[in-house]
């Protein structure tokens, strides 16, 4: 846990968050801005500051495993049965705002193409 990080409260409970599915490797919440009628983030537990940080380490090929395996049964708990995009913003250029490893999944609309 990084003790300066929202996303690392979030997980721990200090801060509370809308959850929507929770496991023993991620966290899936409501983000408090949706973009999009559903705007979910889907967190790994452990700290990592990004994608950047993600090693072909078997620990992290696991999580990023498990966690990616799980998008599917998010998006059909949140009734999301005509598509939705899953987003991960890394560093300034990719406008990251939060230093938490995190995939945003947006959908109930249609997304526009390029985004900004
Ligand atoms: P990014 O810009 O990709 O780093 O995304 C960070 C996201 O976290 C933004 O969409 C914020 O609205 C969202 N966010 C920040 N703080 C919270 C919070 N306490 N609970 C839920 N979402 C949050």
């Amino acid at each position: 846990m990084d003790q300066d990080c929202i996303f690392c409260k979030i997980v721990s409970g200090e801060i509370p968050s809308d959850k929507v599915y929770e496991d023993e490797e991620i966290l899936c919440f409501r983000d408090l801005e949706p973009q999009a009628p559903v705007h979910v983030l889907i967190v790994p537990k452990l700290h990592l500051a990004s994608i950047e940080e993600v090693t072909e380490s078997l620990e992290h090929k696991e999580l990023l495993g498990h966690l990616m395996s799980k998008v599917r049964v998010i998006a059909e708990m949140l009734g999301l049965t005509n598509g939705y995009r899953l987003v991960c913003n890394c560093g300034h250029d990719g406008m990251q705002t939060v230093r938490h490893l995190h995939f945003h999944l947006l959908g109930g609309r249609e997304m526009g193409w390029p985004p900004g």
